[in-house]
């Protein structure tokens, strides 16, 4: 979130900059099956977002101190890189890039059913490689999808949204300019089943009223974006069947 200022952020017609309506997602593609040396990855268009995840896992993990012996350890690592932004963005981990990590790992843990693999990791590694506001809950989703193609066993999947505030109205799925030069970004991510909550940030001020509205569209845009999701999966899942069956 940058400072406000005085760009106009909604046209004369009512509309926001790339002329979506409040409650209008930017398109989103998601696909599986990526990577050949991976046990599951996904690859994720959110607007001009575009994200690449691997999952490897689960496997021993290493150091041996990091083990616990009632479960899996998730162990998500976002990275942007260095052209994924306007300006270059110095290489390496910083401390945003460490607390996206973080949240991200947090919050899959809680869908991946990680009790029935002690004193291993699951390693997630997110690579964004254009950044366009919003990749942490666009690497989250595309994440739960990399973990589901690997065959990991999962209690739900994880789907994530953002609202915010853009010259004081309430608008879904912010874009690049909306998150700089707005009032307030709500990145969310709840359990898609349940709506149980895994992630909630905020950046800017929201009233009571306003978060409520905010958070009531995020909840309704998760379930657009988790059938997208549920697509991706059962492509992969049609194509396997088409290739089992074509050899035999
Ligand atoms: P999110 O991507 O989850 O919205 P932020 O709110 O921290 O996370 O960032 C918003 C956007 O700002 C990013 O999506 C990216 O487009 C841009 N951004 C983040 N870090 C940098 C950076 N170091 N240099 C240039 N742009 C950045």
């Amino acid at each position: 979130m940058g400072t406000p200022s005085d760009k106009k952020l909604i046209n004369e017609n009512g509309l926001r900059l790339d002329g979506r309506g409040d409650e209008e997602l930017r398109p989103i593609k998601i696909s599986t099956d990526i990577l050949e040396r991976a046990d599951g990855s996904a690859f994720m268009e959110w607007g001009g977002n575009k994200i690449l995840v691997a999952v490897y896992g689960p496997r021993e993990a290493y150091p041996k101190h990091t083990q616990d012996i009632e479960k899996s350890v998730v162990k998500a690592r976002y990275n942007m890189a260095a052209f994924s932004v306007d300006e270059r963005k110095r290489p390496g981990p910083d401390r945003r890039s460490t607390e996206i990590s973080k949240v991200i790992s947090e919050a899959l843990s809680a869908a991946v059913m990680v009790e029935q693999f002690p004193r291993t990791q699951i390693d997630v590694f997110i690579e964004v490689i254009q950044a366009d506001a919003g990749t942490r809950i666009a690497s989250l989703t595309a994440a739960s999808v990399a973990l589901a193609s690997a065959g990991i066993p999962m209690r739900d999947m994880v789907v994530g949204c953002s609202a915010g505030k853009v010259e004081d109205r309430i608008v879904l799925d912010l874009s690049k300019d909306e998150d700089n030069f707005g009032q307030a970004d709500l990145p969310m991510a709840v359990l898609s089943k349940n709506k149980q909550v895994v992630l909630i940030q905020m950046d800017g001020d929201l009233s009571k009223e306003e978060f409520a509205r905010a958070t009531d569209m995020i909840m309704k845009a998760t379930d657009r974006i988790a059938e997208i999701q549920r697509k991706a999966l059962s492509e992969k899942y049609k194509i396997e069947n088409l290739s089992e069956s074509q050899n035999g």
